[in-house]
Parts: C-alpha cells; structure tokens; sequence
C-alpha cells in the first residue's frame, strides 16, 4: 500500500511564492512507487483548492494546482482536508505542510491538523508557533542560555503614541548598525538594515507593514554559519553551511531571485567550533520542543563569537536550499530526506496516542 501524503501549498504569507517553488520540488523528488501525492493549493487569500491527484513528472505546480479546481473559503478548511479524499477509503496517512511564515509555519495549520487527529510533517503547535515570534523565541533561547545580539521590540500602537522615543530607545540601547524586523515572518520579508535615523524610520514603516510587532537587532559583523536538525527525541545535526551573500545582507532578493549568493558546505570552521555549533543547534532545538526539523541559524564573529540568529520550523526545502544541501553533504540525498521526515511525523503520531 503506498503512503497517502496530502502536500499543502502556497499559503496566506508574504512567503507564498518561496513555498509554490518548495512543493514542485518536492513533489518531483517523492517516490511515487511509494507515495501517492494529493496536492492541496492555499490561495493568498487563504482559499483552499484540491489539486488533481499527481500521475505524472509535473512541470508547473500552479497549472497542477488550479486544473480541476475546488476553492474552499477558511472556514471549510477541515472537510476540505477530508474531501481530497472523498473518491478514496480513508484519510491521508500524512500531511506535509510545505508552508513557510504565518499561517502555516506558525502553528496555525499545524493545530488544525492536531484536531483532525493526522500525522504532519515538522513541528507541532508550540514549537511553530514560539519558532515564528522572534522575540518569543529569543525569551526561550535565553532561558536555554544560548548567546544571543542585544534586541528592542515594540508594538505599533507603543511606535504610533511615541515614535521618537521608540527611536530614542534603539539608538541608546542598540546603536547603529540594526536590523528592523517583522517579529513573525521570513525569507527576509519587511526586513532592513540601517546605519542612521532616516534609515531607521523607514525601515519602521516597512516592517509594521507585516506584523504588529516589530523587533530590532543589534547588527553584527560576522559570518553566517547554518546548520540542520533533523529528528524527533534525538534529533541529529548535520555539518554546518556558510552563507556568503554578495550583498550588504542575505536579503529576500539574494535568497530567491539573484542566485548568486555562496553557499558553503561544509563551512569552513574548526573541528571545536563546530561541536560548540551542534550542541548548540540541538539545544535550541529542544528548548523550543521541537520535532522534525529545524534549521537553525549562527553568527560566528571574527574572533570565534557565537550568537544564534533564530531557527526555521519549516525551512526552505527545494535541492538547493540550504536545509536539503546540508543534509546531502551529510549523507541523506534529497528523497530520502523527504522519506525521513514522513516517517518522523508518523512516528511521533503514533507515540501520542
Ligand atoms: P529566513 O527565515 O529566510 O532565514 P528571516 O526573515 O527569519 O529569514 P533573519 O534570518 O533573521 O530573517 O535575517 C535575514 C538576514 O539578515 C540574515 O541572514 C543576515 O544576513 C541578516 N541579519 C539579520 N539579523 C542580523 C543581525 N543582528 N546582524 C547582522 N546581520 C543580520
Ligand atoms: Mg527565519
Ligand atoms: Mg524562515
Ligand atoms: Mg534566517
């Protein structure tokens, strides 16, 4: 019998377009002598679309997606998970929610799956959601000890009555260079580097224009080292990547559309650095409680200082992304990658009941 996977897509999230290129990915590399593949399309604006069943090498994931199409508004989000299989004898054996940023890496869809009681690839609620938050995240991470760059965060409302004190208060506390950031999103969305008060305004209004919650970051000069996680109980790290952007910063552009950003696998770091690294990535893994994966993200100053930066519930997943390369380099190829984490999400289904 083969593995009932529903692969859901798209997503309400400025991280939409990062997850259209994901699934197609994905839906290549699963082995179909295995997996039997229902693709599940969500619109921008949260609709959900059943997409045909997969029986052949797919070319576009949108013309997949949008053949045949049976738009289901939010509020039917739960039958229409059991209407993709209407035409088969029961449910999926496992959902891949191949969504990045809020309303789906954020716990959302994950405590939808929780209540219709099926397996799902990566993280659970807690874990995506307090991943999500920057600022939550970082109040775990400091509990866990891990070492972190100071940070400032607001709300809009807080920004809105005092501006000039908000600005007053990064310009105290933090200093020039920052980074202004959505507290939940991705791929580098709404984020801006800034080297003096004009910059720091606009890049104010940039980021509350995706969250109401904002944070800011003390900027470091440092290499970029990410390492992945994989697991459930005992999760495993694989060797660390750096990232060498050609730019001021690993921007939006730099990830998806310029390609010329380096990535160098396995980093160049020492044997110490990165056992220091591996710890340090399972420790914040399991101080979120995490399951699945994580990518988790460093910053290694010259003179051998480490800050973690966040880590990724539901990382960018096509073969040349960072999460997949990582693990390749580490001896699982981008297949049984995909097997492994089905396999994870079954098996801690099954330990919860
Ligand atoms: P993703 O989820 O795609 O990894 P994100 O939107 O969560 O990205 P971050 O990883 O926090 O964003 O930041 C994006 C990039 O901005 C980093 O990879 C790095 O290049 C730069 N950056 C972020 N914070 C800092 C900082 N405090 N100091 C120096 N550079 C930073
Ligand atoms: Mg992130
Ligand atoms: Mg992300
Ligand atoms: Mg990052």
């Amino acid at each position: 019998m083969k593995t009932k996977v529903g692969l859901l897509y798209g997503g309400k999230s400025a991280e939409h377009e990062v997850s259209m290129q994901t699934a197609m990915a994905v839906l290549k590399a699963l082995d179909q002598e295995k997996f039997e593949v229902y693709p599940i399309y969500i619109s921008k604006d949260g609709a959900w679309n059943k997409g045909p069943q997969l029986t052949g090498p797919v070319e576009n994931v949108k013309e997949l997606a949008f053949s045949n199409l049976d738009a289901l508004p939010p509020t039917a989000l739960a039958p229409a998970l059991f209407k993709a299989t209407e035409d088969e004898k029961g449910s999926f054996d496992v959902i891949f929610p191949l969504l990045h940023g809020p309303n789906g890496e954020d716990g959302t869809v994950q405590g939808l799956l929780e209540l219709l009681n099926l397996p799902y690839v990566g993280n659970g609620v807690l874990s995506s959601s307090a991943g999500m938050d920057k600022v939550i995240m970082k109040n775990i991470f400091a509990q866990a000890g891990l070492p972190q760059v100071k940070y400032v965060w607001f709300i809009r409302s807080e920004w809105e009555k005092d501006n000039e004190e908000a600005y007053k208060k990064v310009e105290s506390e933090l200093g020039y260079p920052c980074f202004v950031k959505p507290a939940n999103l991705g791929s580098s969305v709404g984020i801006s580097k800034c080297t003096n008060r004009s910059e720091l305004e606009k890049a104010f209004s940039e980021a509350f224009k995706f969250d109401r919650k904002i944070i800011i970051e003390e900027g470091v000069t440092a290499r970029e080292i990410e390492a992945g996680v994989l697991g459930n109980d005992h999760p495993e790290c694989s060797v660390a990547g750096e990232i060498v952007p050609k730019k001021e910063f690993y921007d939006y552009k730099a990830k998806y559309e310029d390609g010329n950003t380096a990535l160098i696998i396995p980093a160049e770091i020492t044997e110490s650095e990165y056992e220091q690294l591996k710890e340090m990535a399972i420790r914040a893994f399991k101080s979120l409680d995490c399951s699945g994966l994580v990518r988790a993200d460093f910053f290694l100053t010259r003179e051998g200082k480490w800050y973690i930066n966040e880590v990724n519930t539901m990382p960018g997943f096509t073969p040349f992304s960072m999460f997949p390369l990582l693990w390749k380099h580490t001896g699982v190829e981008y297949p049984q990658l995909i097997e492994r984490l089905v396999n994870l999400a079954i098996e801690r289904h099954n330990e919860k009941q």
